[in-house]
């Protein structure tokens, strides 16, 4: 992309705020077989594993893989009956969601919904990566978007992360 165009595409962006970085901070996709969709995406694909976790709240277990400045999230549902179960029963392995870094979480989600936007998470929720909200599809031209707050922000205090250093955000 030129230098041109990029200028262009930012100044599309209203000045009275979209406090957001314009960083994918993932993208991710629903899988079957966490360990084999692991095995692939770092050997096949040569992407660094960067973390594994259990998130009993949602009953999934996720992966994030480096990709350059970007992650890829894989997501495996632990039972028969979540969302994210019901979702792959339905649709079958595929794309999920698309996650946006902002530097205020909560002021984004504010100013979201005084736009009319449907919000998944009124206020933002603690997610394995930093606080995170969703919007909901139906708002987002049939994307589920996810926000995460850049590490350190003030949604980082309120729900009692430690310090962004250690968790190996970036
Ligand atoms: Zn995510």
């Amino acid at each position: 992309m030129s230098a041109a165009s990029r200028e262009a595409g930012v100044s599309g962006i209203p000045s009275d705020g979209l406090p957001v970085s314009g960083r994918i901070h993932h993208v991710a996709t629903v899988v079957r077989d966490l360990d084999a969709a692991v095995k692939f995406h770092a050997e096949v694909l040569g992407l660094p594993l960067e973390q594994i976790a259990d998130v009993p709240s949602q009953e999934v277990r996720i992966a994030f893989l480096t990709a350059g400045d970007s992650k890829i999230e894989l997501v495996a549902p632990t039972n028969s009956t979540s969302g994210v179960a019901r979702f792959l029963e339905a649709k079958g392995e595929g794309f999920h969601h698309l996650c946006l870094e902002v530097a205020d979480i909560d002021a984004e989600l504010q100013r979201l919904a005084a736009t009319g936007i449907q919000l998944i998470n009124a206020v933002a929720v603690e997610g394995v990566e930093g606080p995170v909200a969703f919007l909901h599809p139906k708002s987002c031209h049939g994307i589920l978007v996810e926000l995460i707050e850049a590490p350190g922000g003030p949604a980082w205090k309120r729900l009692g992360y430690g310090d962004p250093a250690q968790l190996r955000i970036r």
